[in-house]
């Protein structure tokens, strides 16, 4: 069996209309070891030889054997060969150590240190092995390659023109080494120098327009004899994506800085998505309006002749009230005496007069029911009182006021009984004791009376004209109470107030339950807004999702072409690992895992920018909706596992950034070696 044998081995190049032979009908046998040359005129197929020995190309037809086995065949693993080129290929930035070494880190080889030194000693460079290889000589640049050749041990030794680029000197060294390597390995060289062959070449082959015309190798059995297999380092990427990294230093700045970003819109998206719900729960008891609801059932008059119905609201029975809350604790149902007091009425402030303000019960303006907490200025009136009034900070902000302004307000509101007439004046000052803030999404300036200090106002309000029967002196709340619960001094519906926060979810339960009801309305002002807010966060929340997933997007794009361009401008380089026996895996840890190690670098600064920037965002939206803490990022817990957060968002990162780099060189066992590193 021969160490190496050719049987009708042809490569055709496409070349327009036709295929151009660059090797046609190639037998040919080598011996286990020796020195043997290809010669021939320029163009005459000797690289393309070479190219398919050293599986740098694939042949057109035909098979090339080593130790019997194909080695184009998907299962021959063996590192059997190693190349020393005319122009070196090198890996530039390193020492000529460092490049030695390389090709033992790559093939996973121990005793690397010893190796390498053995090697730059054989071919006299030891005392230069410190020295990058940039500002070594030709001759040394070459010595160098081919110690990196030998280094590993490699059974054949292939070198296409090594002398070419040298002077006599040193391409006699180079041509010594040579043939000492020849009595150890099988040495196939390409060269011109006819008289080279002669003087250390064991035999030859001459080529003439890819075909052989003479032929001089004795032929001696290949003894079975060791056969290295590519193993497999790890250490020696590390190498490429740090200087991958730094040689990109501003492109994957840029991409840093593009990733910070893009993480930190994933994770504020994130806070907003878990943040925003929670805060909304809290605001809405952050309104003094929140136990504040109105019941009240509709009355329905057919229109004769006409498709139309009116709608009336009035007051049910109480016991119809009660049925319809059954389940809730803690309710009252009140009066609504908006006949007598409106809701919105205009007053003076500072002597001066305003337009019309929304005037709001409570009703108990000392809240002891809590709500204490939204106070920032001033205090709480003590007692409930018409004199004194609570205002949110809207009214403060529209009105110019301050704590200790006085509000004035007057009304009259008439009444008549049997043809006798009466004006009830509502004429008195609220001197405001307090500010509250609070959930200021759609909220207006307001003024916050006690509904218990109105109502016993009116309820004792002497009457002059108007007689009841066995009274001397009757009240309104006398002639009130003779009234019938849909009579519209009593205005339309029941004030109903919750006097239990904890019940509250209950009474947003029926709102939303009577929401549609034909017969019955209940209302809460509060509930309305947060309903529209909700509306309007979740419309926001999917313009978010889809931002988030541009900025994903785009973040993939910019990665993927960033691998992509530092794989194509190191073309040489990866060609070059390849023929020192890298696989496609170890290219793409090596090209993807710099996409990947910054998107690792992004996403842990994302981490840290995003506190900053969830604090400045929040309290831009505190500005606008009267919200604290609407983003809330999970950094300590995510579905009940601690920290969960934080390491998927780099777990996720690397991942990411892997998958995405990978893409393009999926592309990169296309490119052809030969053609990369072929000798200009
Ligand atoms: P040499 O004997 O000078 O090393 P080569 O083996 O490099 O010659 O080339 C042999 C012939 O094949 C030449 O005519 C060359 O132009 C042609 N050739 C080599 N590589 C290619 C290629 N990739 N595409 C087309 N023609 C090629
Ligand atoms: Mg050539």
């Amino acid at each position: 069996m021969y160490l190496l044998s050719v049987r009708h081995l042809s490569k055709a190049f496409p070349q327009g209309e036709r295929t151009f032979y660059a090797l046609s009908n190639i037998d040919l046998a080598f011996p286990e070891r020796g020195l043997f040359a290809i010669v021939g005129k320029s163009g005459s197929g000797k690289s393309t030889l070479l190219n398919l020995l050293s599986r740098l190309d694939k042949p057109s037809a035909g098979y090339i054997r080593f130790k019997g086995e194909d080695i184009f065949s998907p299962s021959f693993k063996k590192h059997y060969a190693a190349n020393v080129f005319q122009h070196y290929q090198l890996l530039d930035k390193m020492s000529s150590f460092d490049n030695v070494a390389m090709a033992l880190k790559i093939l996973g080889r121990h005793g690397i240190r010893k190796k390498t030194n053995e090697a730059l000693r054989k071919v006299g460079l030891d005392r230069l092995k410190e020295k990058n290889v940039d500002v070594l000589s030709g001759g040394e640049k070459q010595r160098v390659a081919i110690a990196r050749a030998i280094v590993s041990d490699p059974e054949i030794l292939f070198a296409d023109e090594p002398t070419g680029a040298l002077d006599e000197n040193n391409a006699e060294t180079v041509m010594k080494i040579l043939s000492q390597e020849g009595k150890r390995r099988l040495v196939i060289l390409v060269t011109h120098n006819e008289e080279y062959v002669h003087r250390y070449c064991d035999g030859y082959v001459r080529l003439k327009g890819g075909k052989i015309v003479e032929r001089k190798i004795p032929i001696k059995k290949a003894k079975e004899s060791k056969s290295t297999k590519a193993g497999h380092g790890l250490g020696w990427r590390k190498t490429f994506l740090w200087r991958n990294l730094k040689g990109n230093f501003a492109k994957n700045l840029i991409c840093l800085f593009a990733g910070i970003l893009g993480f930190s819109a994933l994770l504020l998206s994130l806070g907003f998505y878990s943040g925003q719900g929670k805060a909304l729960e809290k605001q809405k008891r952050r309104s003094l309006l929140y136990q504040t609801s109105y019941l009240y059932e509709q009355d329905r008059f057919e229109v004769e002749n006409s498709p139309l119905s009116l709608l009336r609201q009035i007051r049910p029975s109480m016991q119809t009230a009660l049925d319809l809350t059954e389940g809730i604790k803690g309710l009252t149902f009140e009066t609504d005496y908006s006949f007598f007091f409106p809701g919105s009425l205009s007053f003076k402030l500072d002597e001066v007069s305003q337009d019309p303000v929304r005037f709001a019960p409570v009703y108990d303006l000392t809240l002891k029911e809590g709500g204490g907490d939204l106070l920032i200025q001033g205090k709480l009136p003590r007692a409930n009182t018409m004199g004194e009034c609570l205002v949110n900070e809207e009214f403060i902000s529209f009105y110019q006021g301050e704590v200790g302004d006085l509000i004035e307000v007057s009304n009259i509101a008439s009444i008549e009984k049997d043809g006798a007439k009466e004006d009830i004046i509502l004429d008195f000052e609220m001197k405001i004791s307090g500010v509250v803030k609070e959930f200021s999404f759609l909220n207006s300036p307001r003024v916050y009376y006690s509904y218990q200090a109105l109502e016993s106002q009116l309820q004792s309000y002497p009457l002059d004209n108007i007689g009841i029967a066995g009274l001397i002196r009757p009240r309104l709340g006398d002639f009130l109470s003779l009234l019938s619960p849909s009579s519209s001094y009593l205005n339309y519906r029941y004030l109903v107030f919750a006097h239990d926060p904890s019940e509250m979810e209950k009474v947003y339960d029926l709102i939303r339950r009577y929401e549609d009801d034909r017969n019955y309305g209940f209302e809460n002002e509060t509930y309305t807004v947060a309903s529209s807010f909700e509306a309007l966060s979740s419309t926001f929340m999917s313009a978010l999702a889809m931002m988030v997933g541009l900025a994903a997007g785009s973040l993939a794009i910019i990665l993927a072409m960033m691998a992509f361009s530092t794989y194509v401008k190191k073309k040489k380089e990866v060609a070059i690992l390849y023929v020192l026996g890298a696989k496609q895996e170890d290219m793409t840890l090596i090209y993807a895992g710099e996409a990947s190690f910054i998107c690792f670098l992004s996403a842990l600064g994302a981490l840290l920018v995003s506190i900053p920037l969830q604090g400045f965002a929040n309290r831009f939206l505190e500005g606008r909706f009267g919200m604290d803490k609407m983003i809330e990022i999970p950094y300590t817990e995510l579905f009940g596992v601690p920290y969960l957060l934080i390491a998927l968002t780099l777990v996720g990162a690397v991942v990411f950034g892997l998958l995405v780099a990978s893409i393009p060189l999926v592309f990169s066992h296309h490119i052809s070696l030969a053609e990369v590193l072929r000798d200009e």
